[in-house]
């Protein structure tokens, strides 16, 4: 068996008046991120993870934010796409690990949906996806609410 690691991260600005997608579940809250996409970060983070661990470059060269077919896209349609790179290396997801650092809201009552919804893009069960939230005791732009930051490690495995 092949064994093989990544890890992403990602951080987008926040403004008042946009939608908030974390994890591929829409947020209810009066800031959303500023993006090119739909501003997913922590998908965006879980994509770098996976191209990361194979060594594919990073979800900017893939999926550029200056190409009109990426702009408002839904970030689980970027999931998808990378999920066909690593399938067509040979490759599966045995866990993922995120954490998102966002000063508020609190994300506890969507974990578990972040967590349903990754894991199906994913094709892994729930228990294999990790989502953590944590605040930064109100230090640093995510502190003040200036940005919602996002960290992601994966497993990748391959029967060769
Ligand atoms: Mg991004």
């Amino acid at each position: 068996m092949k064994i093989r690691t990544g890890n992403g991260y990602d951080v987008h600005a926040l403004a008042e008046g946009l939608p908030l997608y974390l994890g591929g579940v829409r947020i209810e809250s009066p800031l959303g991120c500023m993006a090119h996409s739909d501003g997913d970060v922590a998908i965006h983070a879980l994509c770098d993870a996976l191209l990361g661990a194979l060594a594919l470059g990073d979800i900017g060269h893939h999926f550029p934010d200056t190409s009109d077919e990426f702009r408002g896209i839904d970030s689980k349609i970027l999931l998808k796409r990378t999920m066909a790179l690593v399938s067509e290396a040979g490759y599966r997801v045995g866990n993922a690990d995120i954490t998102i650092a966002l000063q508020r809201p609190k994300l506890s009552p969507y974990i578990m949906s972040m967590r349903e919804t990754l894991a199906g893009l994913m094709s892994v069960e729930v228990s294999d996806v990790s989502v953590k939230a944590t605040t930064t005791e109100k230090l640093g732009f995510v502190g003040r609410s200036e940005g919602c930051e996002v960290y992601a490690s994966v497993l990748l495995f391959a029967d060769l």
